[in-house]
């Protein structure tokens, strides 16, 4: 497959340089593959539902044809997924896909884990190790520390700021051994960053090391999360005869968002062929998409904090993506938009545990939220001509083409679930009066003992630190 750029189309590079240089940096723009392949629609219409696997081989394969054969593509998906989402039904017309169910407790786990593979697949000529330098406020680090944990030929530093994240965050990062290692930074997490972007800048350096980064625009990062629409597509499909007595129903995705990526994933998915009919797009406060959906007008602006913090983005480096595909009126017809404050997430938290016993997290909460109104009357309402004010929290005015599926019952919602709500303890605790169950594996690691390196917010510190630390 041939990827070109969001910024220039006469762009061609291969998923190897793609995957390598995480974005074009002649142009400043992202990669995007060329063309869409369509999955089979034998595949597509089985008789039972494909396993995640083999869903996964389905959808990676022509992207990666010419440059990774089949047999080590199989040996990548297989190492990368151990683990597979779930598709729970909550209710007669609505499921969660949980996508927390590998090792951080995060949907990022599933991007960032085929791009430790396929990075470790095309550097194994070389016999020096990559080193990936990250910068994290919290949850990408560990997803990203744990994806490269004992990956051959990769090595990690992990850079975050110290006392500026959670103890159980901190925990996921500074507890690794061996080929990655954390350290926590006298400074913000601007300046965790800017000693990242100071590394990559400095030549000197890279003469020595060969540096690197992981970010969330990585290609591989994005391809993969399409596997999980089109599983959790076809699963709700199959079971929705069954679940609420609709036959062949429209399928909804509702995506908690930040960056974006995990939407423009589905996109793809779509694009693929996937059954997808719609997209609900579900921010906090950071409301920089629905606003453009609103007013046509795109302003990235500062990010605030909210109680989803991992969606606390301001400017969404993938509208770039969502614009290369899509004008702003086939984004109109796909999406419904739909925002929420702090208040109201806690309220959804609730909410979604009163009706449906269901514990999410406060960023599934805001995509159950959105599907709860837009089922229960404010879609219609839409559609008779209330106009929604889009700086209060709740629905943008645009009306889906799938508007109708909904009011006439023939539609579903998938809410995908981005994250474990034990992850999110305090605030699932203050909303629903109970705690969340700890899975085991986020028990084990708090009692692993902390190896964080302390490091001074000095470039020259940080600096001489790599070079005699980094192999
Ligand atoms: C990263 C993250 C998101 C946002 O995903 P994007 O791809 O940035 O839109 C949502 N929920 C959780 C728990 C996350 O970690």
């Amino acid at each position: 497959m041939i990827f070109t750029d969001t910024r220039d189309k006469s762009v061609k590079a291969t998923f190897e340089t793609a995957v390598m240089s995480g974005m074009n940096q002649a142009t400043g723009g992202l990669y995007i593959p060329t063309e869409f392949p369509k999955l089979d629609k034998a595949f597509l219409n089985k008789e039972s539902c494909p396993s995640f696997r083999e869903i996964a081989m389905n959808m990676a394969k022509p992207y990666v044809d010419g440059e990774i054969p089949e047999e080590d593509l199989a040996a990548i998906i297989q190492d990368a997924y151990p683990f597979t989402p779930k598709v729970l039904p909550v209710d007669s017309i609505s499921y969660v896909l949980e996508l927390f169910h590998g090792p951080t407790c995060a949907f990022k786990d599933f991007g960032a884990r085929f791009m430790a593979r396929t990075m470790s697949y095309f550097n194994r000529k070389n016999d020096t190790p990559l080193h990936i330098l990250v910068a994290t406020s919290g949850d990408t680090g560990s997803a990203v520390g744990s994806a490269f944990h004992g990956v051959p030929g990769l090595d990690v530093t992990i850079l975050y700021p110290d006392g500026k994240i959670s103890p159980l965050q901190e925990k996921q990062l500074s507890t690794f051994t061996g080929n990655v290692r954390a350290l926590k930074v006298k400074g913000t997490f601007d300046d965790c960053q800017k000693l990242v972007k100071t590394a990559f800048t400095d030549n000197e350096l890279r003469g020595k090391l060969r540096l690197s980064s992981a970010n969330s625009i990585n290609i591989a990062r994005l391809l993969p999360q399409s596997f999980y629409y089109t599983y959790a597509a076809m699963i709700a499909k199959d079971r929705a005869p069954m679940d609420n007595k609709i036959v062949d129903p429209a399928i909804i995705m509702v995506v908690p968002s930040g960056n974006f990526g995990n939407l423009t994933s589905g996109l793809i998915a779509r694009e693929m062929g996937a059954p997808i009919t719609g997209f609900v797009a579900a921010t906090n406060s950071n409301r920089t998409i629905p606003d453009w959906i609103a007013t046509g007008d795109y302003n990235a602006r500062p990010s605030v904090e909210t109680y989803a913090n991992a969606m606390d983005v301001g400017a969404p480096s993938n509208y770039e993506r969502i614009k290369a595909m899509y004008s702003l009126e086939e984004v109109r017809h796909l999406f419904a938009s739909y925002w929420l404050d702090n208040d109201g997430i806690k309220a959804a938290i609730k909410s979604c545990n009163d009706k449906t016993g269901y514990i999410i997290d406060p960023h599934g909460a805001i995509g159950w939220q959105a599907w709860d109104k837009i089922r229960s009357g404010e879609m219609a309402d839409l559609i008779n001509g209330k106009k929604n004010d889009f700086t209060k929290p709740g629905l943008t005015p645009n009306i889906p083409d799938w508007a109708e599926k909904v009011i006439n019952k023939e539609a579903v919602g998938i809410i995908l679930e981005t994250a474990s709500p034990a992850k999110f303890g305090q605030i699932v605790t203050d909303s629903i009066g109970r705690e969340p169950p700890i899975p085991s594996r986020l028990e084990e690691v708090l009692r692993l003992p902390d190896r964080a390196i302390p490091m001074d917010n000095d470039y020259n510190l940080f600096k001489d630190w790599l070079l005699s630390n980094l192999k």
